[in-house]
């Protein structure tokens, strides 16, 4: 398959139809991008990337990094531990809700919701720095040492951060956030504000197409975690609209309110696009049309 010409078609596809959302405004630093971006990237399990648009052209990874931080600490030798903190079931409620921690004695539904998040961010943070552990990851698998994050981002983040700060102490009150919650969120804030491009994005995510390897052919997690994670993708990483994410693109994939979309075919290829205006449930319209075309065209869903 030609995966040139088809970026070609898809680009042309979204142009079409027009509809591309709004930018995420809760966060005011996100608000001033420039919504007509459009971005994808397909990398290949041998690390030759294709590219089309503004595929190399950064922007902020938001919850994409909540794959990364999972993966992070499931990589680590009790790693599988941080399932007694956090679930793997669908939400059913939008990414930063509260409502369902009360009744559920502050253990958040999975861990890419944010209240999930915090935890997992909670978890790695026993290793060192999160963002700093995340980044480390991320500047090798993507080859680019210069990754850095967004500090305009991070500050519009941090000052605007007080349901994340909410969910945060509320867990603290459970037991189920163990360092103190300012360092917490510091450390979640900087790691969501981590700005790549989709060419990098796909790269850095090719373990998971490869069952848990590394693009330097190690061992990054077990076969299993891998499977996992490409599980929890798909029921949780697109929230509240993960039913509907399934039924039109039938892939694992996490979103971003920056507007990226990550999404994996096992044993093929990692797939990211960026277009920055989202739906009313976080996720990027293009982005999702986009991956819809993806699939469709080439008959690499995993169903
Ligand atoms: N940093 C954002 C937040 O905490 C991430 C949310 C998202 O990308 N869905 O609200």
């Amino acid at each position: 398959m030609d995966l040139t010409l088809l970026l070609d078609k898809i680009i042309l596809d979204v142009e079409d139809k027009g509809a591309r959302g709004t930018v995420a405004d809760y966060i005011p630093a996100l608000a001033r991008v420039d919504p007509s971006h459009f971005g994808m990237a397909i990398a290949e399990l041998d690390g030759t990337v294709h590219g089309v648009g503004d595929w190399q052209h950064p922007f902020s990874i938001q919850s994409m990094s909540k794959v990364f931080t999972l993966a992070l600490v499931l990589a680590q030798a009790d790693g599988a531990d941080v399932w007694r903190r956090v679930g793997r079931e669908p939400s059913g409620d939008p990414f930063n809700s509260l409502v369902q921690l009360e009744h559920e004695d502050g253990i958040p539904r999975n861990p890419f919701i944010n209240a999930g998040a915090l935890v997992v961010t909670d978890e790695l943070a026993r290793y060192g720095d999160a963002a700093d552990e995340l980044l480390t990851f991320l500047r090798t698998e993507s080859g680019d040492p210069g990754l850095t994050v967004d500090a305009e981002v991070a500050a519009s983040e941090a000052e605007h951060a007080d349901r994340n700060r909410a969910l945060a102490y509320f867990m603290a009150a459970y037991g189920n956030i163990r360092h103190p919650v300012p360092e917490v969120l510091d450390q979640y804030v900087r790691q969501c504000s981590i700005a790549m491009s989709c060419g990098d994005l796909a790269r850095s995510a090719l373990f998971l197409a490869r069952h848990g390897i590394r693009n330097d052919g190690s061992r990054f997690i077990g076969q299993s975690e891998a499977k996992r994670i490409n599980a929890v993708m798909l029921t949780c990483g697109t929230y509240d609209a993960a039913g509907q994410f399934a039924y039109r693109v039938g892939l694992p994939a996490k979103s971003g309110v920056g507007g990226g979309i990550l999404a994996i075919v096992p044993g093929r290829c990692a797939v990211c696009v960026w277009s920055p205006g989202l739906d009313k449930r976080g996720n990027s319209v293009a982005g999702a049309t986009a991956l819809a075309r993806f699939t469709t065209m080439t008959g690499w869903s995993i169903f």
